[in-house]
């Protein structure tokens, strides 16, 4: 019976959910578009779930269109456009547990929830008659240095995040991975008496839980560690520090080289410190550009992929996304009928 009368609403209006270059939520005669990853003409509303760029496409930032975003986002995303006339125009900030309203009548209503992912980060429910479609962007379910856990949120429909959805993704406990941090650190710094590390993460999301990591380790105080930041992470953590939870100290550090001829090399003796800088910079050829004089057993890298791909440098599995057995906990517990992945 209550299929009947979902099929029967669905007539009535026409809604129709599916994923190409985004997520569109088709009203009938309401268009929601969900991360876009191309122009969509056209979206009556376009929602952001967060800054990271394989969710938003640069042209459908500067649209007229109705844009719902977080704060945080909104700064992350304006950074990103250089022009100052094309940054993001006619928005409306969205907050955890801020319902909106749309429609001629109001009738449909978005709400935001935290996805545990990186800081700005949103899921959304969008409900009308009776239909409660939840996107879930990217999320995270746990608690960790820096972050409050992404909440589940029921739902008729889910629309999930599958970056790791396969049972190879399965991640060792966070305190297990921390240890290792900072086992490798202790190694480094004390035990071979080198001076500076370099650790790569995602400038937006694993280097602020790094960040808050080192700084609330005993390893810090005990051995005078400094912490210093690439501008792209010290950009991202000034944000997470004001908005969302306060990440200790960090040094900006534009070129580490320039500015410290040691760094990369590990043998200044005045000081310890570990360099915290943007995944992009970990490859290979980055590292012999940017340091020459580089000492690889100085170098580490923090992401989801190293948990089944060796990499050059000392990696740790730590990732911002659910994994494997998030996801199927979320989509056990959302109690949605359909679930679509994206
Ligand atoms: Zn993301």
């Amino acid at each position: 019976m209550e299929k009947s009368i979902n099929i029967f609403r669905d007539i009535m209006f026409r809604m129709n959910i599916y994923i190409e270059k985004g997520t569109h939520v088709d009203l009938g005669n309401y268009n929601i578009v969900i991360d876009p990853t191309k122009k969509h003409n056209d979206a009556d509303l376009t929602l952001f779930s967060h800054g990271h760029s394989d969710h938003y496409a640069i042209s459908m930032l500067k649209t007229r269109n109705l844009k719902i975003l977080s704060e945080e986002t909104l700064q992350i995303l304006n950074n990103r456009i250089k022009k100052a006339s094309n940054k993001i125009r006619n928005y409306k900030i969205i907050e955890e547990n801020q319902t909106l309203e749309f429609g001629d009548d109001k009738e449909i209503k978005i709400t935001a929830f935290n996805a545990g992912h990186c800081v700005g980060s949103l899921q959304f429910l969008i409900q009308l008659n009776g239909r409660k479609i939840v996107y879930t962007g990217d999320f995270c379910l746990e608690n960790r240095m820096g972050y409050r856990r992404g909440k589940i949120i029921e739902g008729t429909d889910l629309i999930i995040d599958s970056t790791y959805f396969d049972k190879k993704y399965q991640f060792p406990p966070r305190n297990e991975t921390y240890t290792e941090i900072f086992k490798w650190i202790k190694s480094r710094l004390v035990d071979k008496n080198q001076s500076n590390l370099i650790i790569f993460g995602r400038r937006l999301g694993t280097c602020q839980e790094l960040t808050s990591l080192l700084n609330f380790c005993s390893l810090k105080d005990q051995y005078n560690i400094k912490i210093y930041t690439h501008p792209l992470v010290y950009f991202v953590n000034n944000i997470h520090s004001d908005y969302y939870e306060n990440l200790g100290d960090y040094e900006y550090l534009k070129n580490p080289i320039a500015n410290r001829t040691e760094f990369g090399t590990g043998t200044s003796k005045s000081e310890k410190s570990i360099y915290i800088a943007p995944f992009f910079l970990s490859f290979k050829k980055q590292i012999e550009k940017k340091f020459p004089e580089h000492n690889l057993e100085n170098f580490g890298v923090i992401t989801g992929w190293t948990l089944n791909k060796r990499f050059y440098i000392k990696g740790f599995p730590l990732t911002s996304h659910g994994d494997y057995n998030q996801i199927m906990y979320y989509k056990s517990k959302s109690r949605a009928k359909e679930v679509y992945f994206f």
